[in-house]
């Protein structure tokens, strides 16, 4: 409705202009004046015929001049009579219906109906001519030919410009939509923009979609939007008309975003987002869709690329945290034999010694020391003693909980913290570890180990005590024999033993020395590795 409106709005101020240029034309007279035209024209018939009358007048029995008024009236159809008066007021010849025709006029000769013409005769006046004319032709409905003018050329150009201006706007297709300066705006965008008719060919592309596709302009325009090579992502399949977005947006007036296509240009295939909206006139009909396209391919390309990166990124990263666990490993473990450092045991062992005095359980320190490992050196060489160690230190470690601190405490004496653990228990694992070592030769050579027990129990009052504790358990175990476990609480008081025996005692005892009455009864129930 607000269409229709607006199309008799235009048609109606396009006659109106129509209408003053006419009007202007008739104020200058460019349009002849037909009641003028007509008056002008029955003056010059009443002059000659009263040139004529004038001459006939001279002949006194008048028979010329009534034959001249009879004719005159006969030739001319709007004159509908004609006297001949004589000064002294009688008709001297007439035609039509005289006397009830004629009008004088009074002081005026000539009305465009009633004209009077005095004639002369030897310089004095004779008498006059009184032509009595019908009225002055009309136009159609009584109207003048002006007006009547002036009406038909207002009407028609009405009729005439509303039909022009529905035809137009009918036709109209999208583009013809789009201002100019529109247009122009969508030609500068730097995104590929297409304007499509109802049937789906390009109507207008804009210079960014002709670079994007390798087609000029010009052959783009009227092509079918589906002629262009156009591919679906991923599937690389045949395009299926009902997906494709200006197919919706065109049948069902729905606007469609971010539409993945595939195009194929130069032989490559570019990756482009879609973008449509439907295009309505002012009545809400659909006639046309508007296309955008960006261009996916580089950004893709940079998202590979990136990808790439990240993933080198996350090597690098593993690596670096693969060498800071080694470095971490170098700074805490002792490289030979993989056990814990003397610097972080002690760091550890502080932890382990501080929750104790929060009230924790007992926890124990067995000292192990290779006896005669000089020898092994001197008798199988230094790498056969370092095998022996790393050997020593496996064993140590497999009969350790996760919680346990197997630590390379000298060259071949290790520590091993037990948290959680009393003095019993850790006897006990001692002794696993002795009668393990001394039931399997390493590389043939057979091993054996002293061990020193010494237990938070037995009240160390630091750190420094409790090793030592199971230091000088140790250093028994080296007086008493050799391959043997001595708790600290075994260690006579007035013990000073914290030197070794340099020479080799007696053969180690088939069964282990243990001076603890408890242990006796626990290793009979212990089953060697
Ligand atoms: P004992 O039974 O009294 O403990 O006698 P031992 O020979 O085991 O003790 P000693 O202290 O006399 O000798 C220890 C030897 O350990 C001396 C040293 O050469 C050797 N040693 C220390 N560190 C290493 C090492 O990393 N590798 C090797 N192969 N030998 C080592
Ligand atoms: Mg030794
Ligand atoms: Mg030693």
């Amino acid at each position: 409705m607000r269409e229709r409106i607006r199309l008799f709005r235009l048609a109606t101020a396009m006659t109106a202009l129509t209408m003053t240029v006419v009007f202007v034309g008739l104020s200058l007279g460019l349009l002849p004046d037909s009641g003028t035209t007509a008056v002008i024209a029955r003056k010059d018939y009443c002059e000659a015929v009263a040139v004529h009358a004038a001459r006939e007048a001279r002949d006194p029995d008048l028979a010329g001049l009534r034959e001249t008024v009879k004719s005159a009236v006969e030739r001319n159809p709007q004159l509908r009579s004609l006297g001949v008066r004589l000064t002294d007021g009688k008709l001297a010849a007439f035609a039509g219906d005289h006397e009830q025709e004629w009008v004088d006029p009074g002081d005026v000769p000539f009305t465009g109906r009633y004209v009077r013409v005095p004639i002369s005769a030897n310089g004095k006046p004779w008498g006059q001519l009184e032509f009595a004319f019908g009225p002055l032709p009309a136009g159609p409905f009584g109207l003048t030919p002006e007006v009547a003018f002036v009406i038909f050329v207002g009407v028609g150009c009405m009729l005439l410009y509303s039909l022009y201006v529905w035809h137009m706007s009918w036709r109209a297709g999208p583009t013809d939509l789009l201002p100019h300066r529109v247009r122009s705006a969508l030609e500068a965008l730097s995104e590929g923009v297409l304007v499509l008719d109802t049937r789906q060919q390009i109507a207008l592309a804009n210079g960014a979609f002709s670079r994007l596709v390798h087609i000029p302009t010009d052959q783009l325009r009227g092509k079918p939007i589906q002629e262009l090579p156009w591919q679906m992502v991923n599937t690389n399949g045949p395009l299926v008309a009902a997906d494709l977005p200006w197919e919706r947006s065109l049948r069902k007036g729905l606007s469609q975003t971010g539409f993945l296509l595939s195009l194929l240009r130069d032989g490559q295939l570019i990756r482009l987002s879609i973008n449509t909206t439907p295009i309505l006139a002012d009545d809400g009909k659909n006639c046309g869709t508007l296309v955008t396209c960006d261009d996916l391919t580089g950004l893709e390309q940079k998202n590979t690329e990136l990808q790439d990166l990240l993933l080198k990124l996350q090597h690098s990263r593993a690596e670096i945290h693969h060498q800071n666990r080694e470095l971490k490993l170098l700074a805490t473990r002792d490289p030979l034999t993989l056990c814990m450092n003397r610097r972080s045991f002690m760091t550890e062992l502080q932890t382990v010694w501080d929750r104790r005095l929060r009230g924790g359980s007992a926890a124990s320190c067995v000292m192990v020391d290779v006896d005669f490992f000089k020898k092994i050196n001197d008798n199988h060489g230094h790498s056969a003693g370092d095998q022996v160690l790393q050997q020593v230190a496996e064993l140590l470690r497999g009969n350790s909980r996760n919680t346990d601190l197997v630590c390379r405490y000298g060259g071949e004496e290790f520590c091993i913290v037990l948290p959680n653990t009393d003095l019993t228990s850790a006897a006990m694992q001692a002794e696993r570890i002795r009668a393990a070592l001394a039931a399997n030769p390493i590389a043939g050579i057979p091993v054996t180990a002293s061990l020193g027990v010494s237990c938070t129990e037995l009240s160390p009052a630091t750190i420094q005590e409790f090793l030592d504790q199971a230091d000088k358990a140790l250093y028994a175990a080296k007086h008493g024999g050799r391959n043997r476990v001595v708790c600290f609480n075994e260690v006579p008081a007035d013990s000073n033993s914290t030197e070794k025996p340099l020479t080799k005692p007696a053969p180690a005892p088939a069964q282990p020395i243990l001076q603890n009455p408890v242990l006796p009864e626990l290793i009979a129930t212990f089953t060697p590795f």
